[in-house]
């Protein structure tokens, strides 16, 4: 399991949707590996493509709440 790459802020807004990390991770990456961006979006260009740096990634927020959705 590598989610060194995850910001803390992606990791508070994991958490906060009742995930782990290590469950969201596997669900973008099966084998554990964290190749995404900082922001917690697995497409690793996010940051100043889907959002601006200083911008709160959007992304992740949608992402989780699919995740617990198709876990339920
Ligand atoms: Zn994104
Ligand atoms: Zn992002």
């Amino acid at each position: 399991m590598t989610t060194d790459p995850l910001s803390r802020e992606a990791r508070i807004m994991i958490l906060a949707h009742g995930l782990t990390i290590a469950e969201y991770v596997l669900r973008h990456f099966p084998d554990g590996r964290w190749q995404g961006d900082r922001c917690g979006c697995p497409d690793d260009r996010c940051t100043g493509h889907h959002h601006d740096a200083n911008d709160r990634c959007s992304c992740i927020e949608v992402l989780a709440v699919e995740a617990l959705e198709a876990d339920a």
